[in-house]
């Protein structure tokens, strides 16, 4: 049933122009995960150029670091995780979406979590984070990253965490403790031990009161 649902939403954003990042995709990129499975919501920046060419999330050398750490910390990729990134199409020269252009693709991602409905959302970096939360000067990734918090889609509040962005992994490499690997390392263990205490995964139902995705597909 949430595939099915995920399936119109999906081919209502393979026509979508509804920002300038659709003139330049070579594919969109809806996402990558089981989404009967699921528990969590992982949700990125936007997508590289090896994501656009395959049209799968996280696939480039970043990843498959999020691959790596995500296994390390007993949660399954294909199994646990639904991947979705702020925007459907990649921007040029990978530079960060903008707000116009977030905000013009909300509208995929709020039914995506819509139709899932996760025990949990993970915010992989400050683009995803800023998404759902306006951070004061003093906020920082840094600072907020680890902490649980709650985020509302459609009236909806969900259980978030925010953790660091793969690519920032990947130009820090020290497993020290404080450092930002292990700092990784921590927060999805957390995670694991908070939303997946046991390996039972969930049914492919969907509830009735999925807000977004009705909208969407009435139009
Ligand atoms: S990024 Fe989103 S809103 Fe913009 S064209 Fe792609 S699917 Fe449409």
């Amino acid at each position: 049933m949430k595939k099915n649902c995920l399936e119109i939403v999906r081919q209502k954003c393979e026509s979508c122009h509804g920002c300038a990042l659709g003139a330049t995709r070579n594919n969109i990129v809806f996402s990558d995960g089981d989404a009967a499975t699921a528990r969590i919501v992982l949700i990125g920046e936007a997508p590289g150029e090896t994501e656009d060419l395959t049209g799968r999330p996280f696939v480039g050398r970043a990843g498959q670091l999020l691959t790596e750490f995500l296994t390390e910390a007993g949660i399954s990729r294909d199994k646990d995780v639904y991947i979705i990134n702020t925007v459907k199409c990649r921007p040029p020269e990978n530079r960060v979406p903008t707000d116009e252009e977030k905000a013009a693709c909300r509208k995929f991602l709020d039914a995506q979590i819509d139709i899932i409905k996760p025990s949990a959302i993970i915010l992989c970096g400050a683009t995803a984070l800023k998404s759902f939360v306006t951070l004061d000067k003093k906020q920082t990734i840094s600072k907020l990253r680890g902490q649980w918090m709650t985020v509302s889609v459609d009236g909806v509040e969900y259980k978030a965490m925010t953790i660091f962005h793969p690519s920032y992994l990947l130009r820090n490499h020290s497993m020290e403790e404080g450092s930002p690997r292990r700092l990784m390392q921590e927060d999805l263990r957390n995670i694991k031990d908070t939303i997946l205490p046991d390996v039972n995964h969930t049914e492919d139902v969907i509830s009735d009161d999925v807000v977004s995705f009705q909208e969407l597909a009435s139009v």
